[in-house]
């Protein structure tokens, strides 16, 4: 490809997530500033916000307001075009995706159908809750996906603890039981930030509610143990500090079916519950399925080469969770942020190799380990798992601080270094002012 064929190159990504967003901003910053590639992100919401942070929005410690991010702001400061509207469609031969119309909240139309033509297209589109079948989960249970569900899962949360003051009797007969399907990062994550918040707001005046009796939370996993995806000593390490927080843990618990105050498990037991959430395993958006015959796994990842191109369409490239990566022995690529963050890196370098008709490196998964996030002080996790092959198993404020490091670096990735300064300090202000939950 000529130079000049080069810079006319139309760079197409699809999800502005923690993926699709680091590239769109990293591309953008070198490449879009000066005009050299036109970058352009479609993606379905209108901000953003670090899905890891979904279940401290939900639990209501985190001010969401203070942590997203507005697509068409950071399109302007960063040299990439952002287009709002959901991927429905990829015409291959003309190379062309297809948005559906983007209608407001009265359901007025904003933008019509649209097509963007491209050159290199990256899906981006991350991964949906999976309830593999289970019936009543689709009716009965909430999910924590998006903002949206985080919103409203924390407006039930609060609302229900107000109910259970206001219809307590002096004999104090009313609980609050909350029951969270899936011991994986998500659903120990959303517990133990839970334990706290709903004290939290109790202590805000709610006195008939006491939080020792009546708020109780329940993790429901059918694995022998909680995080069956992490080393075994970070599991039991996990399950002691859960017990200390006073947290009902069930494992080998397989569910039957979810009802609109109760969760069935297969053994006959029933766990009574006014919240219920599901937490249990993820899949690729349905919409992936046989789209434009490119491959897909049975759980709608895009098939891809080691270079993340899809086996079918070598100018298709697919990252983060909605990309079926080979791990080698280890299967597939896991989902999560780290992988997003690695896959966008790779594909900033390789991308402008591929437009210049260069051969691709191929993209090797470096695990640095996990954390999982348990409340205000705590955290335990794996790390250092890639530099020196074996886990070291932390735990406590060290942990935390390590956790806390990682979303820094993703702003870093973001924003560079004097916003996300700026950022931090504004919101230690702001927590000095403000309640340390969000109360409504
Ligand atoms: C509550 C929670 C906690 C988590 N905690 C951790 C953690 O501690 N550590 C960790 O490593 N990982 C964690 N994860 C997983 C991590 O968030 C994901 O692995 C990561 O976000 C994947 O990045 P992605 O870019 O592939 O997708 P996402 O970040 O999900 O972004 C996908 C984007 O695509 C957009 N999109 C989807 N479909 C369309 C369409 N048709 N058209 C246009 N746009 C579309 C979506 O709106 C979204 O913005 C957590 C996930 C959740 C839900």
């Amino acid at each position: 490809m000529s130079k000049r064929q080069f810079e006319k190159s139309r760079i197409v990504i699809v999800g502005g997530g923690a993926g699709g967003l680091e590239l769109a901003t990293r591309l953008g910053d070198k490449y879009g500033r000066k005009g050299k590639l036109e970058i352009t992100l479609i993606e379905q919401n209108r901000t953003y916000v670090w899905k890891p942070k979904l279940h401290e929005i939900a639990a209501g410690s985190m001010d969401i307001g203070a942590h997203e991010v507005d697509y068409l702001a950071q399109s302007y400061w960063h040299g990439f075009r952002y287009r709002v509207g959901e991927m429905i469609g990829i015409d291959r031969d003309r190379r062309q995706v297809q948005v559906a119309p983007h209608l407001d909240a009265e359901g007025r139309e904003v933008t019509p159908k649209r097509t963007f033509d491209y050159d290199v297209l990256v899906l981006a589109v991350g991964s949906q809750n999976n309830d593999f079948g289970t019936p009543g989960v689709a009716d009965h249970a909430m999910k924590l996906e998006t903002q949206a569900d985080a919103r409203l899962f924390h407006e039930r949360m609060v609302n229900a603890c107000i109910r259970a003051h206001a219809q307590s009797s002096p004999l104090g007969v009313h609980q609050l039981k909350v029951a969270i399907v899936g011991a994986g990062a998500t659903g120990v994550e959303l517990a133990a930030e839970l334990q706290r918040t709903t004290h939290e707001v109790v202590a805000y005046g709610l006195d008939q509610v006491d939080p020792q009796k009546d708020i109780r939370i329940t993790l429901i996993e059918a694995a022998e143990r909680v995080l069956p995806a992490l080393p075994e000593r970070v599991s039991k390490e996990t399950e002691k500090l859960l017990a200390r927080l006073g947290i009902e843990v069930l494992v080998g618990a397989k569910v039957a079916e979810v009802g609109a105050d109760r969760v069935s498990l297969t053994d006959g037991r029933t766990i009574p519950a006014e919240l219920i959430v599901w937490a249990a395993g993820v899949k690729a958006p349905d919409f992936l399925q046989d789209i434009a015959g490119l491959e897909t796994n049975r759980i709608n990842q895009l098939v891809v080469r080691p270079t993340l191109q899809t086996t079918r369409d070598a100018g298709i490239f697919a990252i983060g969770d909605c990309a079926a990566c080979s791990w080698g022995e280890r299967g597939n690529v896991p989902p999560r942020a780290q992988a997003a963050h690695q896959q966008a890196a790779h594909l900033f370098c390789q991308l402008p190799r591929f437009l210049q008709g260069k051969p691709l490196d191929a993209y090797r998964y470096r695990d640095f380990g996990s954390l999982v996030s348990l409340g205000e002080f705590s955290a335990v996790g794996s790390i250092l798992g890639a530099l020196i092959g074996s886990n070291l198993v932390f735990e406590g404020m060290f942990a935390r601080m390590m956790y806390l490091s990682l979303y820094k670096m993703h702003e870093y990735a973001l924003h560079g270094l004097v916003k996300v300064t700026l950022n931090t300090l504004a919101r230690l202000i702001n927590r000095r002012t403000e309640p340390h939950v969000k109360l409504h």
